[in-house]
């Protein structure tokens, strides 16, 4: 699509519309905010944010549709994700641009997150299979018994805004296949993404119910875990608002997985490959500004590997090319808004006055033709690892760095953190690797790998402060989550009595 085409379907979507039964609708609100361009400044549009009663006509209409899509026979459900999976490959590129224009990070990283939302619509195409239950003949003479897997009803899925193409495809794809009709609420402050999703997904010729839209913020939210029809409730954002929405579902009887934030720690060992390590880690602290559930936060060198990684990381922050997601050249973009920039760079003064020294400063940046919400890759050096900075979620380019003495000393630092996401290790040896991956106290381990993203068929997992909940997102918890068991005894006169 060239640039005319993409900002003329701009125009047209600038007040971003709600998507229930079928129709796309303006929301009885008259409170919207501002979509900015985190690089430029500029509005992009405009949200609503929706009221209870929207997201009450959004539950009647997905209680409604469930009536018949619960009786659709799977292989049927799995066609519309087979026209949606061509669908977005046809949009790719203008849903990458959507991405960046919203959301700030670059193009290749907008097309990083879409190729991993394909990938949850691939993996719930096998719903066929993978929804099956089991069952066992004879239990008892002419008794048998079989467990089998029933959707729950309406699901809702409220995600951040820090990948607005892939987060709600953790979910959406595996609550339809698997019968449940839903609400996304995406995050007010990335709205257009799934504007472009769901125009999509309104040519699958889904029956009208089956997916909606509802934009907004707190209220919505609230309406959702107060809403009796819904049952269940996938989340992903920050901490604070992960245990509040799991602790209110719980209190309302609602079954939910609440992702919430992080404090990735990764232990450089002195035998790791330092160009490597340097390359892989300088991708994941300032890959997507900072502003990953993944990204690096901590370095904890040990021994020699304080020299050498430290002046390899240093020259990586300060060579990386910062600057509109959109220019091909760009290797880092802005941070989503101006409170967080000011956020980030408050916390930066902070942890110089906790003793850190600031190795590379990226706070308040020049950076040519644009005044975005620039924040360069920042590295901290001597961090204290009992102070706030040490604890505390950043989400921005900013990588601390702590050196200790041992492996073991290092792995019960990552063990001391309230968060639990994910945990690397840099290292040739295979005892160190094991080691680490034995004893780590995070959902997602990394060996050699700077972003331990867990495929579509495998749970993205995360421990601590950084999950609520049982079952996490994608692959095969994704199926246990949107469907409940039911057990079947069933005793049957043995046929050989009868005659
Ligand atoms: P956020 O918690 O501010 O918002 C997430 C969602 O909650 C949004 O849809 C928002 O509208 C809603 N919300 C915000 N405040 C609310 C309130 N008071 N009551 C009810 N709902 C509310 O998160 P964010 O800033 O959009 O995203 C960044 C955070 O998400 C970071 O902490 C990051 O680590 C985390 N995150 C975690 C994962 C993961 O897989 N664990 C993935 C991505 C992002």
């Amino acid at each position: 699509m060239n640039h005319s085409a993409i900002a003329a379907l701009h125009n047209s979507e600038t007040t971003a519309k709600n998507y229930i039964n079928g129709e796309w609708s303006t929301p009885t609100t008259d409170r919207y905010l501002e979509v900015i361009n985190p690089a430029t400044t500029e509005s992009l549009g405009k949200v609503p944010l929706s009221s209870a009663d929207d997201i009450d006509r959004a539950a009647q209409a997905a209680s409604e549709a469930f009536k018949s899509w619960r009786r659709t026979p799977a292989t049927e459900r799995v066609q519309y994700l087979f026209k949606l999976k061509a669908l977005l490959e046809d949009q790719f590129e203008s849903l990458a641009h959507t991405i960046t224009l919203e959301c700030g990070k670059t193009l290749a990283e907008s097309k990083g997150e879409l190729r991993r939302a394909i990938e949850n619509v691939e993996v719930a195409c096998g719903i066929p299979m993978m929804m099956q239950g089991y069952n066992s003949e004879d239990i008892a003479r002419g008794i048998d018994e079989q467990m089998i897997r029933q959707p729950l009803g309406v699901v809702a899925i409220i995600t951040p805004f820090n990948f607005p193409g892939m987060i709600p495809f953790w979910f959406l794809p595996y609550a339809i296949a698997c019968g449940n009709t839903c609400i996304v609420k995406p995050s007010e402050r990335v709205p257009l993404t799934m504007q472009k999703v769901f125009r999509l997904l309104e040519q699958t010729d889904l029956p009208k119910g089956v997916v909606n839209l509802v934009n907004g913020a707190k209220e919505a939210v609230d309406a959702v875990l107060d809403h009796p029809t819904i049952r269940a409730i996938s989340f992903v954002g920050s901490s604070a608002i992960a245990k509040y929405v799991y602790s209110r579902a719980a209190a309302n009887g609602k079954r939910s997985q609440c992702q919430g934030g992080a404090k990735n720690p990764v232990i450089v060992l002195p035998d790791a490959d330092i160009a490597m390590t340097t390359r892989i880690m300088a991708d994941s602290a300032f890959g997507c500004a900072g502003q990953r559930c993944l990204a690096a936060s901590i370095a904890i060198t040990v021994g020699d590997a304080k020299e050498t990684f430290t002046d390899a990381i240093a020259e990586a922050a300060t060579a990386r090319t910062v600057g509109s997601g959109l220019d091909p050249t760009t290797q880092m973009g802005p941070v989503i808004t101006a409170q967080s920039k000011t956020r980030i760079e408050s916390l930066i003064q902070q942890a110089t006055h906790e003793g850190a020294t600031v190795l590379v400063d990226g706070r308040q940046p020049n950076i040519s033709g644009y005044d975005g919400y620039f924040v360069r890759p920042t590295i901290l050096q001597n961090v204290d690892p009992a102070g706030e900075i040490a604890k505390t979620e950043i989400f921005g380019p900013v990588l601390s760095l702590i050196h200790l003495d041992s492996i073991e000393a290092a792995i019960a630092l990552v063990n001391r953190s309230q968060y639990g996401n994910m945990a690397s290790l840099f290292t040739s040896s295979g005892a160190a690797a094991r080691k680490f991956r034995y004893e780590a106290e995070a959902g997602n381990i990394g060996i050699n790998i700077g972003v331990a993203a867990p495929m579509a068929f495998f749970p993205f997992s995360g421990w601590k402060e950084s999950f609520f909940g049982d079952l996490h997102g994608q692959g095969a918890h994704a199926i246990e989550f949107f469907t409940q068991t039911k057990v079947v005894v069933e005793r049957w006169q043995d046929w050989t009595r009868q005659f």
